[in-house]
């Protein structure tokens, strides 16, 4: 009973494993807080109704004093209860807004966001932050030969790669079909690019068992781009460097990185890292 309780209010019984958005109970406290308030105002007028009609309600809470603290609490207590269920839903809710749900990894959504953040800090501690853009190669064909279901469970495949392939702090998001986004703050373009690479390695490597007979082997794209000049370059330059360099992976034959050392200048080419 207690359990079910508690799972009313933190909303546990729905949420999956996530431990990459800090726990956030905002609307939930806020909620708290405004239910109480309004119980403790209810109260008040039920006390002024009966001034007005007349009673004296001192008199009244002498004669009765426990029949009026069962009722003030109990209109608080459940007032408060349901405030704790409303904010925990709407949390809940807020973090399913920036999820996308085949894969369980950021949607641009809070990708933007966050990084319109870190552009105000990255301004202050003048770090670099670093974006590294995947595309998956040929993925059309895995689905044109294999059906769109498993296509699907191996998108979900290599979203698990990446998100056990982050850092803490690093965003990990799905933002297209079969096109991923890492953004890296506090991370330089050299360190970006290893990691990148890491990624594209650890894809190749692997061989997806869709069933017991088939194995499928996918390579993958990236294209990274770095700064630390937050007043010339604003997040989608940043984006679109990255998306120069992953162009240029594509175009000089796939299943490589491509870096770009100044997101306002021509992708440079290849960045040799060892892994
Ligand atoms: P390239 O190496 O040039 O990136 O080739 P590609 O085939 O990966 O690229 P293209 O853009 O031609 O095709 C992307 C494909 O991704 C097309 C679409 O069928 C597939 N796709 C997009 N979203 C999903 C999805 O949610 N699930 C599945 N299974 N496939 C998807
Ligand atoms: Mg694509
Ligand atoms: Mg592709």
């Amino acid at each position: 009973m207690i359990t079910y309780i508690s799972e009313l209010i933190t909303g546990d019984y729905q949420r999956a494993e996530d431990h990459s958005i800090p726990e956030n109970h905002l609307n939930r406290n806020k909620r708290i807080v405004q239910f109480f308030l309004f119980a403790m105002v209810i109260d008040l007028m039920l006390i002024m109704a009966e001034f007005a009609a007349g009673i004296s309600p001192l008199e009244d809470i002498n004669r009765h004093p426990w029949l009026y603290a069962y009722i003030f609490l109990v209109t608080v207590a459940a007032f408060t209860f349901f405030g704790a269920m409303v904010g925990s839903r709407e949390d809940q809710l807020e973090k399913l807004a920036l999820r996308d749900p085949l894969t369980g990894l950021f949607n641009s959504r809070y990708l933007w966001t966050r990084m319109d953040e870190e552009w105000a800090t990255g301004k202050r501690e003048k770090s670099d932050s670093s974006l590294i853009l995947f595309d998956l190669d040929f993925f059309k064909r895995v689905n044109d030969r294999y059906g769109h279901l498993v296509g699907d469970e191996l998108l979900k495949h290599v979203g698990k790669i990446l998100k056990h392939a982050a850092r803490r702090g690093d965003v990990v998001a799905r933002i297209g079909g079969e096109e991923f986004v890492f953004f890296l703050p506090n991370t330089s373009a050299t360190a970006a690019a290893a990691m990148a690479e890491r990624i594209r390695d650890t894809i190749s490597r692997e061989a997806f068992i869709i069933d017991r007979k088939h194995r499928i082997s996918i390579t993958i794209s990236a294209g990274v781009a770095s700064t630390n000049d937050y007043n010339s370059t604003i997040p989608r330059t940043l984006y679109a460097a990255a998306d120069k360099a992953l162009y240029l992976a594509k175009k000089n034959g796939r299943n490589q990185v491509v870096t770009s050392m100044d997101p306002n200048k021509e992708v440079h080419g290849k960045v040799e890292i060892r892994v």
